[in-house]
């Protein structure tokens, strides 16, 4: 923020905010209540050459604020909190190149809530909307912080896991798995998923890897469900 002394000739202010990228001049002022405000500045000559300034200011707080909520919306899911399939997307492209840039283990799990139809038929929507909210959340809670979360859409779910071998995913989508076996839903009782899971390999393209989990989903789901599937 524009650090502006009004003590000082309006001139040197004026050539202070000129001097600023446009985009940086802004101020921040305290209102009576307390409220921090962002205010953009304008300043410029009232006539040609003339020694009188006009000075415009701004208040953008709310238009800011909107625009970090739309930031946000756009990166993070509203209901799970888990990064939107376009910005896991996004991650997820970088992930992969630099796992294969330093030949680096890399994994992604698919993770399907098993009948979830079920759910929101027997409980009603808003109930399964909070089972969806505490599945995140208890995925999110007992990964690394490098290990990203995406809602890939409903109540299926990509979990990527840079720098991590097949049998250390491995280990971690059936402790996952048990996490939530275990877990008492409030207002519905014991849900369970079932997980595929694959390791990058030498030639595979982003969209490879990500179909292999995909298949490992689909295996686990037509041997029973609630099991962890490896897709090699
Ligand atoms: P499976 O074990 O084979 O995965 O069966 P399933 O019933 O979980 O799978 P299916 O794909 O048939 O149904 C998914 C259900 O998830 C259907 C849809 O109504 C529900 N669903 C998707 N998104 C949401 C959501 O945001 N909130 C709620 N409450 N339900 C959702
Ligand atoms: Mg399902
Ligand atoms: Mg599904």
């Amino acid at each position: 923020f524009l650090d502006i002394n009004f003590n000082r000739p309006l001139s040197v202010i004026k050539e202070q905010i000129q001097n600023t990228p446009k985009e940086k001049r802004l101020i921040q002022i305290k209102d009576n209540y307390g409220k921090i405000h962002t205010l953009s500045i304008k300043i410029d000559n009232l006539e040609e050459s003339s020694e009188l300034f006009v000075i415009v200011l701004s208040d953008i707080t709310s238009l800011q604020s909107k625009a970090e909520k739309f930031r946000k919306r756009a990166n993070y899911d509203a209901l799970t909190n888990a990064f939107t399939r376009r910005r896991f997307h996004e991650l997820y492209q970088f992930e992969f190149a630099r796992s294969m840039r330093y030949i680096s283990p890399f994994c992604v799990l698919f993770i399907d809530i098993d009948d979830f139809k079920g759910v929101n038929d027997t409980y009603g929507h808003d109930i399964g909307d909070s089972v969806l909210k505490d599945f995140a959340k208890l995925i999110m809670d007992n990964v690394r912080e490098f290990d990203k979360l995406g809602r890939w859409g409903g109540e299926e779910f990509v979990l990527m896991l840079p720098q991590t071998t097949v049998n250390d995913g491995y280990k971690l989508a059936e402790k996952l798995r048990k996490i939530i076996e275990s877990h008492l839903f409030e207002g519905v009782g014991f849900v369970t998923c079932s997980i595929g899971i694959s390791m990058i390999k030498k030639g595979d393209n982003p969209e490879d890897l990500i179909k292999r989990a995909d298949i490992g989903l689909y295996k686990a789901k037509n041997s029973g469900k609630n099991r962890t599937i490896i897709e090699a």
